[in-house]
């Protein structure tokens, strides 16, 4: 397998983010399986970035640290041609605000990006749905699983 490399966003991938920005050294707790899956991809030959908008400090190398998540740089590329802007060259960006251009502009992208909403925001509505509909007694059982309506999340 040739050696890829991978950006990383820090809030709403690696950490929960559905409280929004809270401080520069005020961070998340590890969204599930963070951990496992940077170390399945760096043992599969990923370069890690972790592409963040917050500074690189010792409060946030130490949550990376103490959440055992595997990464390589943080904010830069080192195998990046000096002639280059700031956007760092990956293979792939694993972002929560991000949608993938398929080739054409069309309806269908100019109307998935008006009804965009990032996974950490449907999660709260999810969960804000979720509450609403327990006090209402609106849950139904289906087998022994209880499950709730939520609108404009699909499943
Ligand atoms: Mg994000």
């Amino acid at each position: 397998m040739a050696k890829k490399t991978i950006c990383i966003d820090f809030d709403g991938v690696l950490a929960d983010y559905s409280e929004g920005f809270q401080g520069k050294d005020v961070f998340g707790e590890m969204i599930p399986n963070a951990d496992i899956a940077t170390k399945v991809l760096k043992n599969n030959g990923w370069t890690i970035i972790v592409y963040t908008t917050r500074p690189v400090t010792d409060a946030l190398k130490d949550w990376l640290k103490e959440n055992k998540i595997t990464y390589d740089h943080i904010n830069e590329n080192p195998d990046q041609p000096k002639d280059t802007s700031e956007k760092l060259m990956a293979d792939i960006y694993l972002d929560d605000r991000a949608m993938c251009f398929r080739g054409t502009w069309n309806e269908w992208a100019v109307r998935e990006i008006a009804e965009f909403t990032p996974a950490c925001l449907t999660k709260k509505k999810e969960k804000a749905a979720f509450e609403a509909a327990y006090k209402e007694g609106d849950i139904w059982k289906r087998g022994n699983e209880k499950r709730i309506k939520v609108e404009g999340v699909s499943r």
